[in-house]
């Protein structure tokens, strides 16, 4: 025993006829059972297969022996398994949280000017956002120090789209990425051996554990990150739909007002919108599509859902920052960022800061042309509209492309992708070009062309997209846009 003290504690018993409500007490149930801190893994096991609740302290020590190595991964699954299967209340989820977060360093950005505001998404099929989003809200005076993840499955990741910019290093050293911030109010790096550990060795264990879809770790895998930041708030966008981690609009609901809910808990002022996730985000899907896509978007150029959802999550931080005192008002000094260039001109202040080759970010088309095309052709049933693009097959295709990973240890291909020419509402006949895909070799051209023709559906009549910007949860409440 290490430095044992008794607590007595309730023990939980939580519903689980739905998994989204698994973590929710349904009822409560006193216990004498007299437990405490440092105890052998295997009663951290027990306690938790027998409904039971472990203390704030409990949790550090648990999480603090398993990223030492004192806590073996066989135990830690077992344990991983009982809690996602017995559930845990919320104030197990902010001591996780905790747990996590002080796993590591947590920066503290205070010594530099301003508020710092990060955006998290859940992810999804296109979603380059981070990529515009973060230089718009830079060039507003909000200083954005991000750090993203790879992509793993269907939905891509930031650091992999940004890697495919020659020469871009997201591994900056702390210092680095410090001094970055304040030189230039934005950095985009990836998370460092020093964030949130006990996070990286979780979510790896989670994987082939089958654990992920647990709300209150996924609230405290993102949160444990985010918060070692640095950052002063934080804004989510929260997807739901076919390309989305959380498909069910519920479920996603659910999972923004948690992490609403625990990041206000540690004095980080959140806000979730909820975006629709069912169709791919934009024109391209890939790495280098993509940021030429975002690339785009700086100089005004971008299809109205993506612009739609940047705009909308650069107001909430422009506000969050204190540079707005409105989202009406965000709006319009996000539109002026792009407008004037200014935009523009701190993403390639950025690029050119951590490495990258600037002049592809001048001239896209010099790197897009590298990559070897082919074109996806509409099939017989064509006829009328594009009813849908099914985000999921899509995600799917890419990653037969090359441009996502199966297993973490994949290689990406920078240069694969696809562009989407032909979208909802748009009129179709048979043999149409409805996308073009690219890659380095032809390797797998000819798979992924046969996966990607089955994303589309197609109708007689038009339908136009509508709003991706669902609803806003801030302050306890959901709020309609
Ligand atoms: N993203 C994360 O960072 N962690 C999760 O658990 C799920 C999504």
């Amino acid at each position: 025993m290490l430095d044992g003290f008794a607590v007595s504690t309730p023990i939980l018993c939580a519903m689980h006829s739905e998994r989204d409500a698994g973590w929710r007490p349904a009822f409560f149930v006193s216990s004498d059972s007299t437990i405490t801190t440092g105890m052998h893994a295997a009663d951290y096991i027990r306690l938790k297969r027998d409904g039971g609740h472990l203390t704030d302290a409990q949790w550090h020590d648990l999480i603090e022996r398993y990223t030492r190595g004192d806590i073996p991964d066989y135990q830690m699954s077992a344990f991983l398994m009982a809690a996602f299967l017995n559930g845990m209340d919320d104030t197990e989820m902010v001591a996780l949280t905790d747990a996590m977060l002080h796993s590591g360093i947590v920066l503290d950005l205070s010594d530099l000017p301003g508020r710092k505001v990060d955006k998290h998404s859940t992810g999804g099929v296109g979603d380059k956002v981070s990529i515009p989003l973060a230089p718009i809200v830079a060039a507003c005076g909000v200083p954005v120090p991000m750090i993203s993840g790879r992509g793993l499955g269907h939905t891509g990741g930031t650091l992999d789209k940004l890697e495919s910019i020659p020469g871009f290093s997201t591994s900056l050293s702390i210092d680095a990425y410090r001094k970055q911030l304040g030189e230039i109010g934005l950095v985009m790096i990836g998370q460092t051996a020093d964030i949130a550990p006990a996070d990286r060795k979780l979510y790896a264990l989670r994987d082939v554990t089958s654990t992920v879809e647990f709300v209150p770790f996924i609230a405290a895998s993102i949160l444990s990150k985010k918060l070692a930041e640095g950052i002063d708030a934080l804004v989510l966008d929260v997807k739901f739909g076919s390309g989305a981690f959380m498909q069910a609009e519920k479920d996603a609901r659910h999972l923004a007002e948690t992490l609403v809910g625990v990041s206000d808990r540690f004095g980080k002022p959140a806000v979730a919108l909820l975006t629709d996730m069912d169709q791919p985000l934009g024109c391209t899907v890939g790495n280098w599509p993509e940021v030429a896509e975002s690339i785009a978007l700086l100089h005004g150029d971008a299809p109205e859902g993506l612009t739609e959802v940047t705009l909308a999550l650069a107001a909430e931080m422009i506000v969050a920052g204190g540079m707005a005192a409105t989202n009406a008002e965000g709006v319009v000094r996000a539109e002026e960022a792009i407008r004037s260039g200014a935009a523009l001109e701190r993403f390639k202040a950025m690029v050119g800061a951590q490495g990258g080759d600037v002049s592809v970010v001048e001239d896209p088309e010099r790197r897009t042309s590298k990559a070897i095309a082919a074109d996806v052709h509409a099939p017989e049933d064509a006829k009328g509209f594009v009813a849908r693009i099914d985000a999921l097959a899509v995600g799917r295709a890419m990653i037969t492309l090359g441009a996502g990973r199966r297993t973490k240890e994949d290689d990406v291909d920078p240069l694969a992708g696809c562009t989407l020419l032909k979208r909802q509402g748009d009129p179709v006949a048979p043999g149409d070009v409805i996308a073009r895909v690219m890659a380095s070799t032809e390797e797998h051209l000819e798979q992924a062309i046969a996966a990607l023709r089955g994303a589309w559906s197609f109708s007689e009549s038009s339908e136009q997209p509508a709003s991706r910007v669902r609803d806003r949860f801030v302050d306890g409440a959901w709020e309609r846009r």
